[in-house]
């Protein structure tokens, strides 16, 4: 098959691989081949045992809190929040338990496999190195926090991935680096860290250069597909065409759907983080701060503060003061960090409102295939989505029940 794949983020360019992989003759079509991307500036870690999405029971009781402080660990643009409100109407329904239910079984399916698939992957992309599986521990300020989250924890356990409830000390001896303040500790040994995600990325397209993968700089505008053959129109005019086109189009992908005639709910949940290459203070593992929705990785390239959830559109500038807010609010924890060379970025996580991504056919269509959805866990489940986009075209897709990652499930 002659395969199009819209998208040089983490997610097209795993998809690209396995398809190379089974004998398609695959080209890449990216807007911007040497600009920025979610997949570059990630938090690197392959958080396989979060299932459940956002909306879990009990987080709108902290809502309101978080939207007052403008640099707190959720906002909303005022000039976006009518634009946003089907997307929340879903998101509010996937708060119900048979709901979570139903989304943490189909991302464990994705979370079981999925170490295994990165580490064929970077073994494959000459990275074997690359992956470091040490666990993540998360922190608690208050045996209150982890109180709340005990439900979310026996849920992993039962999808089969179990965790040790430490103490404070306990965690201390882990990783001494951390303060007081800390109270309560959860040690998740399912997690593991990439050295640094933009190598993922950049090893990735060096493996299909390699293989004479040709990358095309060009913005896809929409997809017409017919019988034979699907269009691609381009944004200077220009068409191509391609027996299957797969849209891996990162937050920008609803576009490119819409003009196949599907429906996605998704939005650009902007994150932000600093990258601290010298920041005295040394970690083996990532640790995330539950209270506080934020994470600390420790990469090749330094130690990376990182969280935020903006809702702010596709278009609006990055307010970077907020990743200034996350490399302050590190400092309570880990009292010994020097952030005085710290860099900044933003991202935009392509989120659903279930936290399920998108893959699979277009219902109807044919002929053109989605990878894209996958908000905080893109990294995570990459190659997963790579292997099983190249099942939909070999018919094998294994054990997996691929009806909820739909996009039919956005449907009026
Ligand atoms: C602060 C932050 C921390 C994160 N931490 C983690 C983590 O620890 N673990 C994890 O698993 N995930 C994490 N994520 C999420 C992860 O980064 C994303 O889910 C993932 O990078 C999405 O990859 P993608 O390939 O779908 O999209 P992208 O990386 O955004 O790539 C999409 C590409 O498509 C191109 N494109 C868009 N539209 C068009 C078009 N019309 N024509 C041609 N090209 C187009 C874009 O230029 C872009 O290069 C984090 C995200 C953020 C922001």
């Amino acid at each position: 098959m002659r395969i199009v794949v819209i998208g040089a983020g983490v997610v097209g360019l795993a998809c690209a691989r396995a398809l190379v992989k089974d004998g398609h003759a695959v080209r890449v079509v990216e807007r911007a081949v040497d600009g920025d991307r979610a997949s570059f500036g990630n938090a690197g870690g392959l958080a396989v045992s979060e299932l459940a999405p956002a909306s879990a029971p009990g987080i709108w009781k902290q809502v309101p809190r978080w939207l007052v402080d403008p640099l707190g660990p959720l906002s909303v643009r005022p000039g976006h929040a009518l634009k946003l409100l089907p997307w929340l109407r879903r998101f509010l329904a996937t708060g119900r338990p048979e709901e979570i239910a139903r989304i943490s079984t189909a991302n464990a399916a994705i979370g079981r496999r999925a170490t295994e698939d990165m580490a064929d992957l970077l073994a494959e992309v000459g990275l074997p190195g690359d992956l470091r599986r040490d666990g993540a521990l998360t922190l608690y300020e208050s045996e209150a926090g982890f109180e709340a989250d005990r439900a979310d924890w026996t849920r992993r356990a039962e999808h089969g991935f179990p965790t040790e409830a430490l103490s404070g000390d306990e965690a201390r001896a882990m990783e001494p680096a951390i303060s007081t303040r800390v109270v309560k500790a959860v040690y998740d040994p399912s997690w593991s860290l990439v050295a640094d995600p933009r190598r993922v990325v950049e090893g990735l397209e060096r493996w299909l250069r390699e293989r004479e993968v040709p990358f095309h700089e060009a913005e896809a505008t929409a997809l017409e597909p017919g019988l034979d053959r699907v269009r691609i129109m381009l944004a200077d005019g220009s068409a191509g065409d391609a027996d299957i086109v797969v849209v891996a189009a990162g937050a920008w992908s609803a576009r490119l759907a819409e003009s196949v005639g599907d429906r996605a709910l998704l939005e650009s949940e902007r994150g932000y983080n600093v990258t601290i290459p010298r920041p005295n203070v040394s970690l083996t593992r990532q640790l995330v701060f539950a209270e506080r929705k934020f994470v600390a990785t420790p990469l090749a390239i330094g130690l990376r503060i990182g969280g935020a959830a903006e809702f702010a559109g596709l278009d609006a500038p990055a307010r970077l003061a907020r990743a200034d807010a996350l490399a302050r609010l590190a400092k309570i924890y880990l009292p010994d960090l020097d952030t005085s060379e710290a860099t900044r970025w933003m991202g935009q996580r392509p989120s659903t409102p279930d936290g399920l991504p998108v893959i699979g056919w277009s219902p109807g269509k044919g002929r053109v295939i989605y990878a894209f959805g996958h908000g905080h866990l893109g990294l995570t489940q990459s190659a997963t989505t790579g292997r099983l986009v190249a099942g939909l075209l070999s018919g094998d897709t294994g054990d997996v029940d691929m009806e909820p990652y739909s996009i039919a499930r956005f449907r009026r």
